[in-house]
Order: C-alpha cells, then structure tokens, then sequence
C-alpha cells in the first residue's frame, strides 16, 4: 500500500474537501438472490472510489474519477478489494467477555455464562471498557455497524453509544428487557423496562449516528405485561427498531409454548404485541413453522442468521435455501451473535453459513454470501438506503481487504479464475488479518500494522 499523505495522518481538511481510495471496487447493483447472482455485482478491477463529507460521491474505473477530480488526496490500495463495511445485524456487546465458554446449550448458555457476565454492567465503568473493546473488535474485523443488546441497566446503553459516538459509527442498539426467570438483580417489570426504555430513545436515538433498538431478550423472559409495553413503546416510536430472538433451541420453544399457551407459536407471541412488522430483526428463527415463516414474509419483520452461534451452542441448521433463495423471500442477514458466536469475523461468519447450507445440501454462492453480510443485514435494519453498498450517495463506511493475507490464501488466489472464485477463496480462508483498513464516515477507524 503506497499513500500519498503520511500514514496515520489523516486531516480533517482532507476528508472535507474530499479523498479518494484506489483499489478493486465491489458494488451491489441487485439482490443476488433474484436473478443470476453474478449480474448483481459491479466490479472495477482498477477502481477508485471518492469519499466526501462522509458519503460515497462516485464509484468508478480509476482513470475517470482521477481525471474528474485531479487536485484530491489518493490513497492507493493497489490489488485490495474496497467494498462496503460488514454489517451485523445481531450481537451482544456484554458477551464478549464469555465468547467461548465450553458445554452449554442456549437455556444452560444462560444460567451458566450470560446471566454471571451481565450483573456486572451495573457498574459503567466496567461498561465503557466492555463497549471500548468490542468496537475496536468489530473494526478490526471490518464491521461498521452492529445490531447489539446491551444488558437490563440504563448505563450499559449509554456506555456504548457514548463508545460509538466516539467513533463516528452507526450503531444500533438497546436495553434488555426482562422481568422475569432471570436473576433479580437483572430483572426490569414492564413499567421500568417502558420508561427507561422511552428515557434513552429519547436520548439516543437519532443523535449522531445512533439508532435504538426496542430489545426484549426473549419471550421466557418478559412477562405479557412486559411485551405488552414494548410493543406499545414501538407504537408511539415506530422508527425505532425491535430485535429479539426466536425459535432458536427446540427446549426454548416448548417452553415458550408452556408460558404462552394461548399463542398460536412461538412468532405468534410477539405478534399478539404489535412486536412484528419491518424494523423488526428476530435472531437465529431455526425451527420455524409454515406460519411463521409466512408471517415473516408478510410483515416484512427480518431474520439474523447467526450460523457460528447455532453450531457453536448446538442449536440447529437454518434454512437459508427455503427462507431466502426464493421468489419470495423472507429478509435475512448475518449475524455474528458475539459472545454465542464463536468470531467477530464475518469471514467466519459466511464460512459457517456457507458449511451449514452445504449440510441441507445448498451451496450458498459467495454473490449471495457477501450481500447477505453486507446490504442483506442493512435491510434487516432498514438501512439499506444509506449503509451496506459501495455506491453514490451511501454513506462512507467501508472495508478495504487484502486479497493475500497469508501465504496460504496468497498461493490459494494465484490458481482462482474470476472474482466469484477470489471472494469464495476470502470467505473460506480470511479472518481479521485480511482487513487492511475500515473507514466509518469517510474517516479512517482502523489500519492494519504491518504483517
Ligand atoms: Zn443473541
């Protein structure tokens, strides 16, 4: 990589003024899924993209924006593929602490790992230090923007949005709602869970680059009354997000059946809330019925396909063929699920997707793979106006991947034959060493030491 300003010195008036980025470029034109996926890429082999005033001004051939705008500083990134930053449209900011834990399923997962890790974000200092180390994580990896559940506490939301903010990220996050079959001292009831809630809406939402999310953990552990006002919370704020989770574990879901026995499923739970519609992101979404899954569809509610989470915690095989690859397709994305996800890598993340399709016998093609990990997840969070593609008018946050990371992937991409076979090669094989750079706003967030 060559640069023509002094490494790590980038300057305010530099980005105001505009810049631009050398490189391969990958824009998504098309949602792969609906056409010949190979036809849904733009790629410029010797691309560049200009950034200005923390957007996407124009995507291009190299030569045609160099002669356009001559005067702008140029970082050249030579054989480096630009494209959008990841996007992880469900992870939990307090389990990075536990990623990794040995021998639980999800109902054990909780009891045994998640609840201990929680209780101690009472305190915001340990809060801020969480949140500090888990978007430096992200960035790291090449995710620009996350969906994220914080804990029951006030304080562990404003800790990673002030963490956020300090970054320049769009970030989507929320307080946990929980009143019951949980530790005391991580239960809210409805009318705290309401008013704080309301209280950091009002206080994040919209500022800078921060969205909320209305964030019950899961139906077990909110009563209806609780459920029942968030979904009157999403009422009065209906541009906020809802995330929750959904049929992930076949343990959970007969409990869900026990506790809300006049619901028609699992899904039908929320829906009875007013928790259901778009903006609405369910985590994992397993072991769905037909109703279900119709009712996904319909509302235009999404699904976060959390492939490391389910191997990891054992929970099952998702259904990318039946759910996405159709005429019409429920809204899925990919997710890490940190700390049940075993990466904060989207590598790994599309590596597992691609094993856990390959087990249902459908082999999800990298157009797709990175689309869903990109502008899939955006539209899960109805953002995919603004993030998720590498294209005019998008805002300026963007991964620049080294094609060669490692003498294994180098010797592996000599022998590839097109750029299908290059991101196939990437998804398999890269992890957070392949991530040269991440730019969040036009600004740059993340460099890569020298390896
Ligand atoms: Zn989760």
């Amino acid at each position: 990589m060559t640069e023509s300003e002094n490494k790590g010195q980038i300057s305010k008036s530099h980005t105001s003024g505009g810049r631009i980025l050398k490189g391969q470029t990958l824009s998504y034109l098309a949602d792969p899924f609906l056409g010949e996926p190979t036809a849904a890429v733009r790629h410029h082999a010797a691309g560049a993209v200009w950034i200005e005033d923390g957007r996407v001004r124009q995507v291009g051939p190299a030569d045609e924006i160099l002669r356009a705008v001559p005067d702008l500083p140029v970082t050249d990134y030579g054989e480096a593929l630009i494209m959008a930053g990841f996007v992880d449209c469900h992870a939990h900011y307090p389990q990075t602490a536990i990623i990794a834990s040995y021998g639980a399923q999800l109902l054990d997962w909780l009891q045994k790992y998640t609840y201990p890790a929680e209780l101690r974000f009472a305190d915001s200092a340990h809060a801020r230090q969480a949140a500090e180390i888990y978007l430096d994580e992200c960035l790291r990896n090449g995710t620009t923007t996350a969906a994220v559940f914080c804990t029951v506490h006030p304080q562990s939301v404003d800790s990673f949005f002030e963490a956020a903010e300090a970054r320049g990220l769009r970030m989507v996050a929320g307080k946990v709602l929980m009143d019951r079959h949980a530790p005391p001292a991580l239960c809210d009831d409805a009318q705290t869970a309401y008013d704080d809630s309301k209280a950091l809406i009002a206080r994040w939402h919209g500022r800078g680059r921060n969205l909320y999310a209305i964030t019950p953990r899961f139906a077990p552990t909110s009563t209806p009354q609780q459920l029942e006002a968030a979904g009157a919370l999403w009422r009065e704020f209906p541009d906020t997000l809802v995330q929750t989770h959904l049929s992930e574990n076949p343990s959970e879901i007969a409990w869900v059946k026990k506790l809300f026995p006049d619901c028609p499923d699992y899904l039908g739970v929320y829906e009875g809330c007013g928790l259901v519609g778009p903006g609405a992101v369910f985590g994992h979404a397993i072991h769905l019925n037909p109703r279900e899954i119709e009712l996904l569809r319909d509302s235009g509610a999404a699904i976060a396909h959390c492939p490391t989470s389910n191997t990891f915690i054992g929970s099952g095989l998702f259904d990318m063929q039946g759910l996405r690859d159709r005429a019409d397709p429920v809204t899925v994305g990919l997710a890490s699920d940190v700390g049940g996800g075993s990466s904060f890598s989207m590598f790994a993340t599309l590596r597992t997707a691609y094993e856990v399709a390959q087990l249902r016998g459908y082999s999800l093609h990298p157009a797709k793979a990175f689309y869903l990990a990109t502008l899939g997840s955006a539209e899960c969070l109805r953002l995919g106006d603004r993030i998720g593609n590498l294209a005019a008018g998008y805002e300026a946050d963007l991964v620049v991947l080294d094609l060669a990371s490692r003498p294994l992937i180098a010797q592996r991409m000599q022998a590839v034959e097109d750029l299908w076979e290059a991101l196939f090669v990437q998804m398999i094989l890269a992890d957070d060493r392949a991530v040269l750079a991440t730019y969040a706003a036009g600004e740059r967030v993340y460099q890569r030491a020298a390896i």
